[in-house]
């Protein structure tokens, strides 16, 4: 064997022990946090204030670096949607912040993509209100802001089982009256909701009810008793769901109503409950675990708990 031919099969082998070493090594541990993205820029509610705010509550956690994706404003030329792509595969978890007009292919796809692949996302209000077009976001979502003609409703019964209405009967989106209401948690045992009262004070907020869609998968976390006294449906709501999509967890609540120029003290997103379930829902999708303790005050079934 020529020397040039042996420095050639050294320098492969050597080449190979470094790359083993390298793909072996953990991971740079230098940020244990947990990325999220929080995509807004649209929104009948007040996205400007709620995205600050909702970044400020995972960030107090210490396990999150939290980063924020804002969508062109309303009708927007095309070339600045263009624009819009955000690399949601950099992050671990989406939380959505969003209601507004749907994206452009490339997003849209991008997002399906992210989640098929174990993506988490969390959806916080009227985030389930856009895209009903976008038949993926309405799988992975479950239950939507959508007339009675387009879906399945689910609901869950005095008895704790679930309920489903078929497609054009009983009541479509809406909610009655904004009202302090009752949060029933409906599994104790998953991370999430673990060490949550059985039954929360919630603060005024609206209630949403007769949410559709193909509701295929749904796991049912939470609901609230929606009360015809208050408009309502005279049905308990679910409130907080997830549902697996390919290798991704998709975690909603419809909680957290803030209408435009409400004033802080009365944000239902100030409630304990609300935070716990965000923070924890964010971890988890992202993770699968919750790491994330629960706050030393909790409400209980007779007094709600606020956050500053
Ligand atoms: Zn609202």
């Amino acid at each position: 064997m020529s020397n040039e031919r042996v420095m050639r099969i050294l320098m492969s082998l050597w080449l190979t022990l470094l790359a083993c070493f390298a793909s072996a090594s953990p991971a740079p541990a230098a940020e244990d946090k947990i990325d999220v993205l929080i995509v807004d820029g649209q929104n009948n509610h007040d996205w400007q204030r709620t995205t600050p705010y909702l970044k400020g509550v995972l960030e107090q956690t210490g396990r999150f670096r939290v980063f924020v994706a804002t969508t062109p404003p309303p009708n927007s030329p095309k070339e600045r949607w263009n624009g819009f792509r955000p690399q949601f595969s950099d992050y671990a978890v989406v939380l959505s912040n969003y209601n507004g007009e749907t994206w452009p292919e490339h997003a849209r796809k991008a997002f399906e993509e992210f989640v098929s692949k174990g993506g988490g996302v969390v959806n916080v209000h009227a985030a389930n209100n856009p895209f009903p077009d976008w038949d993926a976001f309405n799988r992975m979502t479950g239950l939507c802001w959508r007339p009675a003609a387009f879906g399945d409703r689910v609901t869950v019964d005095d008895a704790g089982k679930v309920v489903r209405t078929p497609k054009g009967d009983g009541p479509g989106a809406g909610h009655g009256s904004q009202h302090p209401f009752t949060v029933i948690v409906r599994d104790r045992e998953h991370p999430v909701m673990k060490g949550l009262p059985a039954e929360w004070k919630h603060p005024q907020d609206e209630l949403y009810h007769g949410q559709r869609g193909p509701g295929a998968e749904m796991n049912i976390l939470a609901t609230a008793f929606s009360a015809k006294s208050t408009g309502g449906t005279d049905a308990h709501e679910p409130m907080a769901w997830w549902i697996p999509y390919g290798e991704g967890k998709v975690f909603t609540t419809v909680l957290g109503h803030v209408g435009g120029g409400q004033p802080q003290e009365q944000w239902p997103m100030r409630c304990r409950g609300f935070q716990a379930i965000v923070t924890r829902a964010c971890e988890w999708t992202a993770t699968g675990k919750v790491t994330i303790p629960l706050p030393a005050e909790l409400p209980s079934a007779d007094a709600v708990s606020l956050a500053p």
